[in-house]
């Protein structure tokens, strides 16, 4: 991906460094419950902790502790990719959805951090909160996709684009639409909800990709292939059969990894807000 000479954001908040301090109360049941569902990447720290205690009140972030080392690039990438979906979204909203375009903050962390959804913690993968409108990515977790199988720049891009999806799921309304839904599903069901949310999700990154081509030139040859890939190597078949060696599908809460990398490529192809409709495809 051509991405040195690009705009860098300035809707980062880096928070690497930071640890959590505890107030009164709460405990490390986070932690522990956090802990189990580490193969679920990129879920809101609120629907993984449904039903369980989140740490007290008076959890923040304050103390300090040294940044990993060796982020440098990974961070000026991140803000590049985030530069470029303002920039592409910031048109396509007016264009295709009649709306203004509002950009949210990406929260840099290392190990855990705190968020308007809940404690979360580095195993959980890059995540959003609708709450307060802001992705939360450790860097540490490209070298996690490099080991699943998801090496080069675009599939870091991918996975950042997939997380602004969900910023633009919650602008569209989509986001709360679908957590008044999940109340009075059971678990098959809300699992079922997840996947197409999250399929859109990943129509949206290749919407973008699209766009972002288009006006600026920034995939180089296998770059597709990168991205697709990636999306393939968070497929929860794959992840479930690596992690377990046997594969539930009514289990699944992102798609399988042919699923994933259909509705990435859609997007990608169409460029278009329209294809990306999960929610009223009948075979996903
Ligand atoms: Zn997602």
């Amino acid at each position: 991906m051509l991405w040195k000479t690009g705009r860098r954001s300035q809707n980062i908040e880096d928070r690497r460094g930071l640890r959590i301090s505890r107030g009164l109360g709460g405990g490390s049941i986070g932690i522990i419950v956090l802990a189990l569902v580490a193969l679920f990447f990129d879920i809101e720290p609120r629907i993984v902790m449904q039903g369980a205690e989140i740490l007290g009140s008076g959890t923040s972030q304050t103390e300090t502790q040294p940044i990993p080392p060796g982020q440098e690039e990974a961070k000026e990438f991140t803000s590049v990719v985030l530069a470029d979906t303002e920039d592409t979204w910031r048109v396509l909203f007016p264009e295709q959805l009649n709306k203004k375009y509002e950009e949210p903050t990406l929260v840099l962390f290392s190990g855990v951090v705190q968020s308007a959804c809940g404690f979360a913690q580095a195993a959980m993968g890059p995540f959003y909160c609708s709450t307060d409108q802001k992705v939360y990515i450790d860097l540490s977790f490209f070298d996690d996709l490099k080991k699943l199988g998801a090496a080069g720049d675009f599939a870091q891009a991918y996975v950042i684009a997939h997380e602004i999806g969900h910023h633009i799921q919650t602008l569209l309304g989509i986001s709360d639409r679908i957590l008044a839904q999940r109340e009075h599903m059971n678990e098959a069901q809300r699992n079922a909800l997840s996947v197409r949310q999250e399929l859109q999700a990943d129509c949206f990154a290749g919407v973008w990709a699209n766009h972002a081509h288009r006006a600026r030139n920034i995939l180089e040859s296998g770059d597709v292939e990168e991205g697709l890939n990636a999306a393939a190597a968070i497929g929860d078949d794959r992840l479930q059969k690596q992690s377990q060696g046997f594969v539930i599908p009514e289990s699944f809460t992102h798609g399988s990894s042919e699923q994933r990398a259909r509705w990435f490529r859609r997007g990608l192809e169409s460029g278009k807000v329209s294809s990306c409709d999960t929610f009223n495809t009948k075979r996903l």
